[in-house]
């Protein structure tokens, strides 16, 4: 029985749109999407959030960013920019406990975030 909800979409005992993959990584859109292009990378190996990595973990993290970056390029926002983000904790606005990567991209991002 899989833990947590990103779980439940890697074993697809709930939907997903799901826009790439590969053995290590999944990529599917964000059900509530903050931008016109909002993606979610994770990694198919449950890591609870960003203080449980490990230094051995530095591979499947630079793998996310490098799914980023593609998934960016075939949504057509790359050249006009996108951006990055990880949540860590209460604070940080994590919610779910399986580290993802948001990709959000197509309007104009502000700065600082809120
Ligand atoms: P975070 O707040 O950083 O933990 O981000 C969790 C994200 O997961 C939020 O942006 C949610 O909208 C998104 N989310 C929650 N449930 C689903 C789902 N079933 N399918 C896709 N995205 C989801």
């Amino acid at each position: 029985m899989s833990e947590d909800l990103f779980e439940k979409i890697i074993d697809r005992e709930i939907p997903a749109d799901i826009v790439w993959e590969n053995d290590d990584l999944l990529a599917f859109r964000d059900v509530n999407p903050q931008a016109p292009v909002h993606i979610l990378i994770i990694p198919k190996r449950k890591i609870r959030t960003l203080n449980e990595l490990e230094d051995d973990d530095a591979e499947v993290v630079g793998r996310m960013v490098l799914a980023a970056k593609k998934i960016a390029a075939s949504e057509g926002i790359a050249d006009d920019g996108y951006r990055l983000n990880f949540n860590c904790n209460e604070a940080g606005g994590q919610s779910v406990w399986h580290i993802h990567l948001h990709l959000l991209g197509g309007r104009q991002m502000g700065w600082p975030p809120g």
